[in-house]
Order: structure tokens, then sequence, then C-alpha cells
């Protein structure tokens, strides 16, 4: 992302009056975050600006002041489409359909396809967010309390509260900056990250009951009769990907999820000196190094096989 494509950005936006902004399905903090922050940033500069996520907000972002403003389909005309948080066009679902290319892609995934006319993309940012920030300091955007709270929950999140290998003093001044404006990072860290709910925990139980574990890759799954068993009401693995890649015996941890369109999501993680994201790609998905995911077509039983299948190959290389 060079000063020229900023200054694009800003001329973009000077000339638009009805922007679109959309993230990718399943959105988690950074996709809410990046969505709401830059939303209001546009909107405090007298934007008519439409939010929308195809699978909605998670109940775990409620508390973000603008989140009621997420709708789950495009209605309208836009003078300026922006995609945030999403390296390839087919994660955002079908919201864009009858939109073509979007005229802005601004992200962070190394995997990222630079799908739209202009591409900010940067794979040195922690999180979406943390662009979005430097982009409202670059060209003088207005930041409040609501943009901060939701700039500071994508940043958190993506880093996993700051414990990620990618996290550097950048980040921290940036959350400072946030803090400052007024945003509570203790809560905001409770609300995003630490808080789950009953079902989710039940939800949890039904993969943790199955997990296994072969050498330093350790796996399980989640069925739709799991979610149906937990009352869980989304359609990701409640974030149990983050609770398997704490068990220290291992390299790799995944997750697969059985989704109602007969395909699996299948998220995995990796300690430092593993690359996740090149087994993810493989299947046409992609992601960081340690992070990546993938939605699959196929029954649960044979994407569990081909996707153990290559994560053990890449293992072996990386011995
Ligand atoms: P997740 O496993 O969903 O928490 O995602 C881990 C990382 O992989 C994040 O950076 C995601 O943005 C990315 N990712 C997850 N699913 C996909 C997908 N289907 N295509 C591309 N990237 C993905
Ligand atoms: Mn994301
Ligand atoms: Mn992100």
């Amino acid at each position: 992302m060079n000063k020229d494509q900023i200054e694009a950005f800003g001329d973009l936006v000077s000339r638009a009056d009805r922007i679109l902004i959309i993230s990718h399905i399943r959105p988690d903090g950074d996709a809410v975050g990046s969505t709401l922050g830059l939303g209001l940033i546009l909107e405090e500069l007298g934007k008519d600006v439409s939010l929308v996520l195809e699978d909605g907000v998670p109940k775990v972002f409620n508390h973000l002041t603008g989140s009621d403003r997420i709708i789950r389909e495009a209605i309208g005309v836009f003078d300026l489409v922006i995609v945030v948080d999403c390296s390839d066009i087919e994660r955002i679902g079908s919201v864009l359909d009858e939109f073509g290319e979007p005229d802005v892609n601004i992200d962070h995934h190394p995997t990222n396809t630079h799908f739209a006319k202009l591409n900010l993309v940067r794979d040195d940012a922690v999180a979406t967010a943390e662009i979005i920030f430097d982009l409202a300091q670059e060209l003088a955007f207005p930041l409040n309390l609501p943009i901060a709270e939701a700039l500071l929950t994508g940043l958190l999140t993506d880093s996993l509260g700051f414990r990620t290998s990618n996290s550097n003093p950048q980040t921290l001044r940036i959350a400072a900056e946030l803090m400052e404006i007024g945003a509570n990072l203790p809560f905001l860290y409770r609300k995003a990250m630490l808080e789950k709910s009953i079902q989710a925990v039940k939800y949890w139980g039904q993969g943790l009951s199955r997990i296994q574990m072969e050498d330093r890759l350790v796996w399980t799954s989640l069925t739709l009769e799991d979610r149906i068993a937990a009352d869980y009401p989304g359609r990701d693995d409640a974030d149990l990907i983050n609770v398997l890649a704490r068990i220290k015996e291992t390299d790799i941890s995944i997750v697969f999820v059985e989704q109602k369109n007969g395909s699996v999501k299948v998220s995995w993680r990796s300690r430092p000196g593993f690359d996740v994201s090149s087994i993810a790609t493989q299947f046409g998905g992609g992601g960081h190094k340690p992070a990546a995911g993938a939605d699959i077509k196929g029954d649960l039983d044979r994407v569990q096989k081909e996707v153990l299948e290559a994560t053990r190959k890449s293992l072996q290389k990386s011995e």
C-alpha cells in the first residue's frame, strides 16, 4: 500500500455519496470491527453508508455501538463498494452478485487475490482494523469513541489479545491511541474474547469428546447434529480451534465444521515454523502462516481424510 494508493482511496471517498461496505461470511471480530469502524468514519464524513455482512453480526459483538446498523443484504445503488478483511471474492458470499467488481479491497491476508479495482493490501498489519486506523491518520479522517471501540475489537480479536507472533510495538501503540479516545480495552476483551454462551461451551464439549491426536497433529470435528444438540446458533466453530491450539504437544491443530450446504469449514492453527496457509490454499482457502481456513465441498469424512493427508505431508516436509 503506497502513498498513491492512499491518495486514490481518499479521492474515491470524496467523490462518493452512497457507499457500501462489506466483509466475509462467518464474520470474526476484525470483519465486524473493520466494517463498522470504516462505516462510522465515512458516516462522520457525511456519507450515506450501508454496512452488510451476509451472516449478520455474531451476538458476541452486539455491545458495539452501531452494530445494529449492519444488515444482511445490500439494497440500493452505490457509488463506491468497499470490501474489508476478505482475501478473495468467494468469501464475501453472494452479497456482491449484482454489483460486479468491487472498487476497493482493504485487507491484511498474505493470500489476498487483489480482486478489486484498488487493492489496499498490507500483510504486515495484524488486523484490517490496523490498516483502517492508518488510512484514517493519513487522510485526516475523524475518529470517535464508537469507531475506536470497533477498531480496537478488530485489533484485539485478530491478535488473540496481542499474543499472536505478529503482535508488535506498533500494535500496542495503536491500541493505546484507541484507548485514549476512550475505548475500554478490558471490557472489549472480555466481551469479544472471554465470555462464551453456555451453548458455545456445550458445542465445544461435543467436539472435545471426539478429539484425536497423532504425532504432532490434533484435530476434531463439529457435526450439524452437535450444533443441534448444543443449541448453538452459529455455523462457525465457536472458536474451538483456539482451544485445540493450546495443546502443547502439537504443531498443527485442525477443526472441521460440517455445513448445511454439503461443505465443510476447516480451520488450521500452527506453531511458528509451520505454514498452514499453504495447505489451506491447496483447498481453495487462505489465511496466514499460523492461522488459515478453507470452505471445502464434500462430506465430512471425505474432507477430513483429504485434509489430514495433506496436513501430514506438510508436517513431514517441515521436519
Ligand atoms: P478461521 O479458521 O476461520 O478462524 O480463519 C483463520 C484465517 O484464515 C483467517 O485469517 C481467515 O481470514 C482465513 N480464512 C478462513 N477461511 C477462509 C476461506 N474460506 N478462504 C480464505 N481465507 C480463509
Ligand atoms: Mn476476518
Ligand atoms: Mn483480519
